[in-house]
């Protein structure tokens, strides 16, 4: 092996950089707290529980990276004394908090939804006076899918809210954005500087919980050069070196920015087969200091997620042009177990696709019937 890079988690993420970086003669190493993780299979672990797990772990390779957007600091910062970690320590803090994520924006003009700090009941109140309802309470650190999120439609659910947030810590309120779709930008930057970035994706949820992708996203010309410019700002602003995620809001004044993730992301998993160079070699060649690939696309893509219940795989393959990837997870509901890559010539044929994964999924999810590409 040419060189190794050590990974902050082990989940399906992990599991798909490696899977990326073995052709390039590049090893992976985990630090997850679960060794029985997604990641497991391409190299190995270890253990975030065990005494001399980060030492080990931070001994093992050449250069860092993450796949786990809420690595902790502390861990970062044992590393850091050593080795390098890429993307910088900076925007993983950043990310974990929505609060210092926000001013980032408001700094860099990316546009948002006007927001408020809350810390009291008092705040909220005044937050929901002065932003108007329906508002949007969210924890500043720790949420996930949708979780650590509270809808204010009227007033009397302002105890309501209070209750279920006030105990996580800081809050943010935000305006509720009345939004057409929501997108996602990826994009990555090298070690000498160079960004590239992959075409908007545009992304259906059912339950929080991101169902399906299409890219490019339909009727998206004049959107893609705005959110490039946006996450080129905060890439270099950044001085990032990695795979980013910007999470977009498409209203009728235009892109407002929801979140952005310091890693690959689920939305970017149609690039294995629908880009020229995928999110994960992309990530693994910045972190290594190679070139990057060109992001452009191959054909019109749409991601299915698996999730809850896996379908019988015989199936899946049977439909005509369709990957599938496992990850070697246990069913739950709710839990992201697989994807499927569905690569069809055009909107008929994948309306004819989108039926036959209905009757194979045995949790087929939002997936309507009526998507173009
Ligand atoms: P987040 O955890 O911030 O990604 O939010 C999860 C989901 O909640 C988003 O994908 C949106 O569908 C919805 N959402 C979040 N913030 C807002 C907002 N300010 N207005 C309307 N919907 C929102």
């Amino acid at each position: 092996m040419d060189k190794t890079i050590g990974i902050f988690g082990g989940g399906q993420l992990g599991r798909m950089m490696a899977q990326a970086a073995l052709p390039l003669n590049i090893q992976c190493t985990f630090f997850e707290a679960n060794t029985d993780c997604p990641s497991a299979a391409l190299g190995p672990v270890y253990s975030a529980k065990a005494e001399n797990g980060l030492s080990e772990f931070i001994a093992s390779a050449d250069v860092f990276s993450l796949e786990f957007e809420n690595t902790p600091l502390a861990d970062v910062d044992v590393l850091t004394k050593n080795k390098t970690l890429h993307p910088p320590r900076q925007a993983l803090a950043i990310a974990q908090h929505r609060l210092s994520e926000k001013a980032l924006f408001d700094e860099l003009a990316i546009p948002v939804a006007p927001y408020k700090a809350v810390t009291s009941l008092e705040q909220l109140k005044s937050a929901a006076a002065e932003l108007g309802l329906p508002l949007v309470l969210k924890t500043s650190r720790g949420g996930y899918d949708g979780k650590g999120q509270f809808v204010l439609r009227s007033e009397d659910q302002m105890d309501q809210a209070w209750a279920e947030l006030g105990p996580a810590g800081e809050l943010i309120a935000e305006s509720f954005v009345t939004f057409s779709r929501e997108v996602s930008i990826i994009a990555v930057r090298g070690q000498n500087g160079d960004v590239k970035t992959w075409s908007l994706a545009e992304n259906h949820h059912h339950n929080g919980i991101l169902s399906h992708s299409i890219v490019p996203a339909p009727n998206s010309a004049d959107l893609q050069p705005v959110a490039q410019d946006y996450i080129t700002r905060l890439l270099n602003h950044l001085n990032y070196i990695g795979v980013l995620t910007l999470e977009l809001f498409v209203t009728d004044k235009g892109l407002y920015a929801n979140e952005m993730a310091p890693r690959v992301h689920n939305s970017g998993h149609w690039s294995i087969e629908g880009a020229v160079c995928s999110q994960f070699e992309n990530h693994i060649r910045a972190v290594a200091g190679l070139p990057l690939g060109s992001t452009a696309v191959v054909r019109p893509t749409v991601m299915v997620n698996i999730i809850g219940l896996h379908p019988k795989t015989a199936d899946v393959l049977a439909l005509e042009g369709a990957h599938l990837h496992l990850y070697n997870k246990s069913e739950r509901e709710g839990r992201k177990i697989g994807h499927i890559t569905l690569m069809p010539n055009d909107s008929a044929e994948l309306t004819a696709l989108c039926r036959q994964l209905a009757k194979i999924l045995p949790n087929p999810l939002a997936l309507s019937e009526d998507m173009t590409i």
